[in-house]
């Protein structure tokens, strides 16, 4: 492909309006591209998650080793639509950059594995093993397209997988990550007359009885990871009560806990309901909990295969060394590791700190090195 020709894959990406929906009209783009490759060793699937939200899965290839290679469709909102110069959702280049929603965050990194992939295809390059592209959905609010195509099995086959999020234009390696919890406890007591407190059930008190020992039996899990260092655990907000003078009957709190290896998601929830379960048990308590968005953690090695050989190619074809870091966000790759086989996820991609802002962009020269870096990454993977 011409320069021309890869820059405008990546306007056609940032052209379909994939606002937290609609990901099936850019799927159905992106597999138009490699339709005629179908048969050549060469799968398309669509796996639905709602109406007009499709994944997609392109499988190159047939047997051997297999190297994921993974990016969102979905865009967060563009936001005020004043506080951008140039319409969002027509891309613009100017001074060797390319503004519009998606740019950074991840539209080039996406359309980076697409051309990579198309450009190899293009040239017959013969790998021995075989390559899956997986284009999820929902990836903004809480990585739903990942969680379905892991529960799915197709993540079940990976030996390595590569995000194309933006990493510092591929200056940087993010292997590692903290896992996170938002938890929401409500208490329900009895209203009454303040004067006469004995009539009623304090909910705000029988909350604070549970955040006391909340807060006591998290700070208690004090293992530090390697990496990712301690767990943490913030109690957010708080509410209840109805008026001065009267017993509260109802109180709620959340709090936001970033877990690590360590202590996996399921000790943390085995934690919070066995208080509550006990506190249930005494007269007067009514609590309960329920979750928003839980992610596992997903720790790592820097000295990792994957990430050597990331770094090794890079140094080859770009003329940098990419280096490791980990960090408190949450990525497909903590979906996509909770497979039944056990692999190295990285992200290594183009665009830099503008994701989410207005006039997001991306820095043209890394998404074509980014085009580059995939292809080479993918031949030293099988080799
Ligand atoms: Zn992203």
């Amino acid at each position: 492909m011409t320069k021309e020709e890869q820059l405008n894959v990546l306007k056609k990406i940032i052209s379909i309006q994939t606002v937290n929906q609609n990901e099936a009209e850019l799927a159905d783009y992106i597999a138009s591209l490699f339709a005629p490759y179908v048969g050549k060793n060469v799968n398309i699937e669509k796996v639905n998650y709602a109406p007009g939200r499709d994944n997609l899965v392109v499988t190159i290839g047939n047997g051997g080793k297999v190297l994921g290679y993974s990016g969102h469709m979905d865009v967060v909102d563009p936001g005020d639509l004043d506080a951008w110069d140039t319409d969002p959702f027509d891309p613009v280049v100017k001074d060797d950059k390319l503004y519009g929603r998606g740019a950074c965050d991840m539209k080039s990194g996406l359309a980076a594995v697409v051309v990579a992939l198309l450009e190899m295809l293009e040239k017959g390059d013969q790998l021995p093993g075989t390559i899956k592209l997986l284009a999820t959905v929902g990836e903004e609010t809480g990585n739903y397209g990942a969680a379905e195509l892991t529960k799915q099995g197709y993540a079940d086959d990976l030996d390595g997988l590569v995000i194309a999020e933006p990493c510092d234009d591929l200056h940087s390696i993010n292997y590692a990550c903290k896992g996170v919890i938002d938890y929401h406890v409500t208490s329900v007591g009895k209203a009454a007359h303040s004067s006469r407190p004995q009539k009623g059930i304090n909910a705000i008190d029988n909350l604070f009885e549970f955040a006391q020992q909340a807060k006591a039996k998290l700070a208690s899990f004090d293992h530090k990871d390697p990496v990712l260092g301690k767990l943490t655990h913030v109690i957010s907000l708080i509410q209840g009560g109805e008026q001065i003078n009267s017993v509260p009957s109802e109180a709620t709190l959340g709090g936001n806990i970033r877990t690590i290896p360590e202590y996996p998601n399921q000790v943390v929830y085995d934690t919070l309901e066995g208080i509550i379960d006990q506190l249930n048990q005494q007269p007067g308590f009514d609590l309960s909990i329920k979750y928003t968005f839980p992610e596992e953690p997903m720790g790592g090695d820097p000295a990792a295969p994957l990430i050597k050989l990331a770094q090794q190619v890079a140094k080859e074809e770009l003329g940098f060394t990419p280096q490791p870091v980990t960090s408190t966000g949450a990525n497909d790759g903590q979906e996509f590791t909770q497979s039944k086989k056990d692999f190295t996820s990285i992200i290594i991609g183009p665009g830099s700190d503008e994701s989410h802002m207005p006039n997001e962009y991306v820095d043209l020269p890394a998404y074509y090195n980014a085009i580059r870096f995939y292809q080479k990454f993918a031949h030293a993977f099988f080799n």
